[in-house]
């Protein structure tokens, strides 16, 4: 059977390992498994959203709210934002897709950085876009705009901060990037850890409003799946100027975001304490892993997200380390399909952390 010649080159998405494969072939009791490879919280989500979606349970019969109004209603109010400024999808992952159908076909290019989220590549080869990258492993904006006016992509995608690397874009420099851009290319800043870098550092900070106040060609996006610790209901948003929203408003399906999903999130973005409470357990066990690296003279990537980047030498393989961690029941994520010699450690519970450390000593 023929199918799309654009599918030919995509090489399937590997999520973080899923905890039940690796039951099924390690036989590891699940209870003993750890899992820091898809950056999830690792305080799971709010007791707030529990209760409220345990409350709503019974309206799985019905069809959701397609108006999601809501959630839509929450984050308007928690960004200052009109609902005309947005879309709501199945995880921002799904954003991604719409709008690289909006803006892109096979005769488009799409730059990005050259190390990041994998999902835009994948997005861009439905459609047969050109992916161009940069060459340096932090998003160099000097390069950005040489590429940009080299090529003339149609949509520039900047990831602060960026995943797997777990750097951010420094906003005033961001922000003048973005102004040298023409009107008709669209600039997506990825902020799915940005709730981290506002913690961090407001240098690095961005608030929504700010950007659609000031362009008409950029669309922030979020998600509940990290801070909020939401991964598993599937909820992202975006945000742009009305008629961005409304072009990628045509390729939303009806219902794309379940009953129990709405309230999810429509719970999780008033719980303020709770993401707090993410955040700081988040830096400070971050400064463990800082301590170990320096210890273990393994290099670490100065993080403004909820997970690290190791660094190893060439005597360490990145992809024997993570098997070895595998069998052991700990599943972090190997970054060589990403060229680096490297693994991302999700920030865990501070006993998830102990035995992390506890395990990759053996491979140092
Ligand atoms: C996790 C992540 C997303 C989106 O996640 P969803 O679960 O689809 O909302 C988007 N961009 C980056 C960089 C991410 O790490």
């Amino acid at each position: 059977m023929k199918f799309n010649k654009n599918l030919e080159d995509i090489k399937i998405y590997e999520a973080g390992k899923p905890i039940e494969l690796v039951v099924r072939e390690f036989g590891i009791k699940p209870q003993d498994i750890i899992k820091l490879a898809s950056n999830e919280n690792p305080l799971g989500c709010s007791s707030k959203v529990q209760d409220g979606v345990a409350k709503i349970i019974s309206k799985m019969s019905m069809y959701p709210d397609d108006s999601m109004i809501k959630l839509k209603d929450a984050l308007c109010s928690r960004f200052d934002i009109e609902h005309k400024n947005l879309i709501i999808g199945a995880g921002s992952d799904q954003i991604i897709e719409f709008l690289i159908h909006a803006k892109s076909n096979s005769n488009s290019k799409i730059l990005i950085n050259s190390i990041t989220f994998a999902m835009y590549e994948i997005y861009a080869k439905h459609v047969g876009a050109q992916i161009i990258r940069t060459s340096s492993q932090e998003h160099n904006l000097d390069e950005f705009y040489e590429l940009y006016k080299q090529e003339k992509p149609s949509i520039i995608f900047l990831c602060t901060p960026n995943n797997p690397t777990g750097d951010a874009i420094d906003t005033a420099s961001l922000m003048k990037f973005i102004s040298k851009i023409d009107d008709d290319t669209l600039v997506v800043v990825d902020g799915a850890y940005m709730e981290y870098a506002i913690a961090k550092d407001k240098s690095r900070s961005l608030e929504p409003k700010d950007l659609i106040k000031k362009f008409n060609n950029v669309i922030y996006l979020g998600t509940f799946s990290k801070a909020f610790g939401l991964g598993g209901m599937r909820v992202g948003y975006g945000i742009a100027n009305e008629t961005i929203i409304k072009e990628l408003t045509k390729l939303r399906p009806p219902f794309n975001i379940t009953t129990l999903s709405l309230e999810a999130a429509s719970i999780a973005i008033e719980d303020d304490e709770f993401v707090k409470k993410s955040i700081k357990l988040n830096f400070d066990e971050m400064k463990r892993y800082e301590s170990f690296a320096k210890e273990q003279k393994v290099d670490i990537i100065n993080s403004y997200t909820n997970f690290v980047t190791l660094c190893f030498n060439n005597t360490q393989n990145s992809t024997q380390i993570s098997n070895n961690l595998l069998k052991k029941g700990m599943i972090v994520r190997d970054l060589s399909g990403y060229g680096m010699n490297a693994i991302r450690v999700t920030v865990g519970l501070s006993e998830q952390n102990d035995k992390f450390f506890e395990l990759i000593s053996e491979y140092l």
